[in-house]
């Protein structure tokens, strides 16, 4: 598949939303970790609510989707988390005007513009020990890769990898950082919801889009 159109779209949100579901309690358990324990609850409440308020909508045009699923995610998730995965879906909607299918190179912009949104917002870069060591790595594999599912797998496994990689780092933003050394073994959960997120959609691409 080369383009997606509204009806994927909410599709692939409502994928998401039933993957974080599944690893809500999870995702819980790594925040107790190194916050405060409700990130599972946050994210998956909120995705459930923005998949929900998508299915509602008459006739969504793509921007539609992303805008109602930005201010899902800004009103439900609270916390840091919903500012900032808010933020990432608020930065696409300017983008979006009068877009009717969303190829690779628009995905891309998209993803790009989340993630400068994000790391404007929260001010963490690459080794902070938050949700970007896992998005910038993502977004650069989608932005590298040739074609849009190969993307998407890139982005999932780059993702997932940097994930993995903020087991050992000390958080320098967000409440893990007043843990100082004593986050050190613990995985970052933002950073897991957002390799969740690209596994869920690399997922369903296999199964719709190939
Ligand atoms: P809270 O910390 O307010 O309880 P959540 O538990 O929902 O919010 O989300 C915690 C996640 O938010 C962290 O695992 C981290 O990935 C992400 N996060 C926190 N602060 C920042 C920041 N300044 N920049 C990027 N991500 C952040
Ligand atoms: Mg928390």
């Amino acid at each position: 598949m080369k383009h997606i159109g509204a009806a994927e779209l909410s599709s692939v949100i409502r994928a998401v939303s039933g993957r974080i579901g599944v690893e809500s309690a999870n995702l819980n358990r790594l925040d107790a970790a190194l916050g405060d324990g409700d990130h599972g609850r946050a994210v998956g409440g909120a995705f459930a609510f923005a998949a929900d308020e998508i299915g509602a909508l008459p006739e969504p045009t793509i921007g539609d989707i992303w805008r109602t699923t930005a201010k899902a995610l800004l009103n439900r998730m609270g916390g840091a988390s919903g500012a900032l995965f808010g933020v990432f879906f608020l930065r696409g909607v300017p983008l979006l005007r009068g877009e009717d299918a969303l190829g690779k190179a628009e995905m891309g912009a998209l993803l790009q513009s989340g993630l400068a949104g994000v790391k404007a917002r929260g001010k963490a870069n690459i080794g902070d020990k938050t949700m970007v060591d896992a998005l910038e790595p993502a977004v650069a594999a989608f932005l590298e890769a040739e074609d849009f599912g190969s993307a998407w797998s890139g982005a999932a496994l780059a993702a997932r990898q940097g994930a993995a990689s903020t087991r050992d780092l000390v958080a320098r933003q967000g409440r893990a950082k007043y843990l100082g050394e004593r986050g050190i073994g613990h995985i970052d959960p933002g950073a897991t919801t957002v390799a969740l997120i690209f596994e869920a959609i690399d997922e369903w691409w296999g199964m719709n889009a190939e």
